[in-house]
């Protein structure tokens, strides 16, 4: 990494540190395990995953990587951290899941692999890079054309600080502190226009919804905390 890229390697030493509990569904990423179904049935209602080449970009441990090779794609997640990479390999020998795993960042992979993949995701990590937009791009490189790009993201607003730094880090713990910063959280109409800046057209997005006392994730229409859009390529 040198620091012209496209990252910022405190993120990366961040997540990393935190590599060997990606998957204790009762850890510090409880909340990406129980968020992951319900991106999965998002992607699903509007692509088939079966079959299709998938790249998920900043995948961490493999978490919707997995899912997505379980069910039927041949799936690729790539990330900058190398913990996080050998992490989610390892998890594959254990769960007998094959994806592939590769550290390298969109950029790079969006000049070796244009238009190779059939769908892209990219979930909950716009937010951690300096140029979001550039990320947006590189995705929209990779997908083929008709094909679609999936991001979640965290939406600047008061409501957010709230819910996804107050209450989440500090009150209910359920996010370890510092995992994010507000000023870098995206209005769905700023990745829209990065999305439209790279030709991607719009087709969807949903909220992911908490309800405080279910303690239960759902999608809904409220964009303010974290929500999920879907985009095209056009033919
Ligand atoms: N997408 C995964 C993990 C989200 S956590 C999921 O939702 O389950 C954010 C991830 O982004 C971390 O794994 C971190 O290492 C990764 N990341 C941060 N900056 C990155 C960059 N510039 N390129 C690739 N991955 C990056």
């Amino acid at each position: 990494m040198t620091a012209t890229d496209n990252v910022h390697p405190h993120e990366i030493n961040k997540f990393g540190s935190m590599a060997e509990r990606w998957w204790d569904h009762q850890g510090e990423f409880k909340t990406l395990h129980e968020i992951n179904p319900l991106r999965l049935q998002f992607i699903r209602d509007h692509v088939s995953i079966a079959n299709q080449r998938i790249v998920d970009v900043g995948c961490g441990g493999g978490i919707l990587t997995e899912a997505l090779a379980k069910n039927g794609a041949d799936a690729t997640g790539i990330d900058l951290s190398e913990e996080l990479i050998d992490i989610a390999e390892l998890h594959g020998l254990e769960s007998g899941i094959q994806a592939h795993y590769r550290k390298i960042s969109a950029e790079a992979l969006a000049e070796e692999q244009a238009a190779h993949f059939d769908q892209v995701t990219c979930m909950e990590m716009l937010e951690h890079v300096p140029d979001p937009a550039a990320i947006v791009q590189a995705c929209a490189q990779l997908v083929k054309p008709g094909g679609y790009v999936f991001f979640s993201t965290l939406n600047r607003k008061p409501k957010a600080y709230l819910l996804a730094i107050v209450a989440a880090e500090h009150l209910l713990k359920m996010l370890p502190k510092d995992t994010h910063d507000y000023q870098t959280f995206i209005k769905p109409s700023e990745l829209c226009q990065w999305a439209r800046a790279a030709g991607l057209e719009l087709q969807d997005i949903i909220g992911i919804e908490y309800n405080p006392f279910s303690r239960r994730f759902h999608l809904g229409k409220d964009l303010d905390v974290n929500y999920i859009a879907a985009f095209k390529r056009p033919e």
